[in-house]
């Protein structure tokens, strides 16, 4: 799908949400179209196949197999979501009674979530909530924050990050391949 087509898509599920289309540009958020091939990286927290882009996958191996290697446990929480399930997740929220605006800060729109690309990732550890900024609590946050460059990772959201979401310290992307 051209970035255009995509655009058009984007504005569309936002005004079937009841959201200002204009509200993507105006937060400055990146599009990201869904990525063209994903490798299967085993079970997720929430007992699921999980998939990321193939080198995404590589590198995610890579890194929880040396996390392990040093007792931390990095679980898989979330990663590769199409552009549907996103938009079904923003939907599910709001018919629980939560406020679109609210959603927003937490879910990127549909088009909008580095999860489509296949190479963001949701990390949990055992014993806290997921999705909880709690995570920076963590022993696995601690080993994120001293090796995940080193395998191509970054924290997406830090606090006070420029696109307007909260602070997410359980995201993080691969943009490039590990050295
Ligand atoms: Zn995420």
């Amino acid at each position: 799908m051209s970035v255009a087509a995509l655009r058009r898509r984007i504005a569309e599920a936002l005004e079937g949400l009841g959201a200002d289309a204009g509200l993507v540009g105006r937060r400055g958020l990146p599009v990201f179209g869904e990525a063209a091939r994903l490798h299967c990286v085993g079970l997720g927290a929430d007992g699921r196949d999980k998939f990321l882009a193939p080198l995404a996958a590589r590198a995610w191996q890579a890194m929880s197999a040396a996390a392990a290697a040093e007792q931390v446990e990095l679980l898989l929480v979330s990663a590769f979501r199409s552009f549907d399930f996103q938009h079904a997740l923003i939907r599910a929220k709001i018919a629980k009674g939560r406020s679109l605006d609210e959603v927003l800060r937490v879910n990127a729109p549909p088009g909008c979530s580095e999860h489509h690309s296949g190479r963001a990732v949701d990390i949990g550890s055992r014993g806290i909530a997921p999705l909880e900024e709690d995570f920076e609590r963590t022993e696995a946050f601690a080993w994120l924050g001293a090796n995940a460059a080193r395998y191509g990772f970054g924290l997406s959201f830090p606090r006070e990050n420029r696109y307007g979401y909260l602070y997410e310290p359980w995201h993080w992307c691969w943009h490039r391949r590990s050295t």
